[in-house]
């Protein structure tokens, strides 16, 4: 039996807890030392041990979380940045010539918008936003042998829009492009873009692969292919690639992906089920609910609903501020994903670099990332934070 087929018969708790992380053969020690170090003594010239030549190329413990995170997607291949925003660099710069065309979600990370639309815009990379969510509006858009990228995030960000993988992946490849997903949101706990058609995964495992707000990251899981070669490359010739330390923060974070998400799920529904109906809401989006235009598709698509939450304020911009600015638990940050309770206000916040394009995200709404504090505390938060603006 190989290694892959062992890892596809694991659960993902176990596969989490497990892949890549053998103990250290040396002392026996569980845990698998944070080998900080730059580079690798050679056994005369060419004399490799284990591979390791020098850390830009390839360190023990970044390859130990490259690993969890192609079992965890279910690719062939990981790969860890410094960054999400490095990840998604070296993807765009692996996969694309001048004059290639990217079509991109109307409501993507803000970050991901601004990354191609300013500094690969210089390399000739052209790009069109759109509703992802409307199939017929992505096949116009899609331009047959120049769109060489289709990009969604599901569900995005802010707006927790759902769309559909599997019919965008063939939408994508009928048009020649290779489909990516970002799947920061979701996580691989939740969904699984690889297995519903995506090519290439993104992360920023930043937010819920880290989970505990200590640790910048960012990851690729690809299969085999010509532009696994590229990305690899792409790594180690441009070199955004995580620190050990980095990487081992991160590696411990994904061991308890599993039960976090699984209490920012629950706690994320049982929130927005209690704010359905409060006179200072004027409107919520968490796939959870019922009425959220996305949730039999959130429900197919994805083992859970997530944590992520948004609501916009009756009382406009000034309520949103005020709301942000009230609640006691929830701390006022950018960023998502971490065992603790976030408040944003995107407008101004995440999304304060795509003011004025198609990506602009209404001034009455306030964003929640829940964490997995005790839900009723939480509740109590928000209730009177709410009833300061009401
Ligand atoms: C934060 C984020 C990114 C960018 O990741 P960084 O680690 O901040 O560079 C990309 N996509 C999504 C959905 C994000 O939330």
């Amino acid at each position: 039996m190989t290694e892959t087929e062992t890892m596809s018969e694991q659960h993902f708790e176990t596969t989490a807890i497990h892949a890549g992380q053998e103990f250290d053969p040396t002392t026996g020690a569980i845990i698998p030392p944070i080998y900080q170090t730059s580079t690798f003594v050679q056994d005369g010239i060419g004399g490799f041990r284990g591979g390791y030549e020098y850390a830009r190329g390839g360190n023990p413990t970044r390859s130990s979380l490259e690993t969890l995170l192609a079992a965890l997607e279910g690719g062939a291949h990981g790969y860890s940045f410094a960054s999400g925003l490095a990840a998604e660099d070296a993807l765009l710069r692996a996969a694309l010539e001048p004059g290639d065309h990217v079509v991109l979600g109307n409501d993507v990370y803000g970050g991901t918008h601004r990354l191609i639309n300013t500094i690969h815009k210089k390399s000739g990379i052209l790009n069109d936003t759109v509703e992802m969510m409307d199939l017929d509006a992505v096949r116009a858009a899609v331009i047959p042998g120049t769109t060489k990228i289709l990009w969604l995030e599901t569900p995005s960000n802010p707006l927790m829009k759902i769309s559909d993988v599997a019919a965008l992946a063939e939408i994508g490849h009928a048009a020649g492009a290779i489909v990516v997903v970002d799947n920061t949101f979701a996580s691989p706990y939740l969904q699984q873009p690889l297995a519903l058609g995506a090519d290439v995964v993104v992360h920023s495992t930043t937010k819920y692969l880290g989970g505990h707000s200590d640790v910048l990251g960012g990851a690729l899981v690809l299969n085999d292919g010509e532009l696994n070669e590229k990305v690899g490359y792409q790594q180690f010739a441009a070199g955004a690639v995580s620190g050990p330390m980095d990487a081992w923060l991160t590696v411990r974070g994904i061991k308890t992906l599993a039960v976090r998400m699984d209490r920012h799920s629950a706690n994320a529904q049982a929130i927005a089920e209690h704010l359905v109906g409060h006179p200072a809401l004027e409107r919520i989006y968490y796939p959870g609910l019922e009425a959220h235009p996305g949730h039999e598709l959130a429900a197919r698509q994805m083992s859970g609903f997530g944590g992520m939450l948004s609501v916009q304020l009756v009382g406009g911009p000034s309520a949103a501020r005020r709301f942000a600015e009230s609640t006691k638990l929830f701390s006022l940050a950018e960023s998502l994903g971490g065992v603790e309770s976030l408040i944003g206000y995107p407008s101004e916040m995440t999304h304060a670099s795509v003011r004025g394009t198609a990506l602009e995200v209404p001034e009455n709404l306030i964003r929640l990332s829940v964490g997995i504090e005790n839900v009723n505390d939480l509740l109590a938060d928000l209730d009177e934070a709410l009833a300061a603006v009401s």
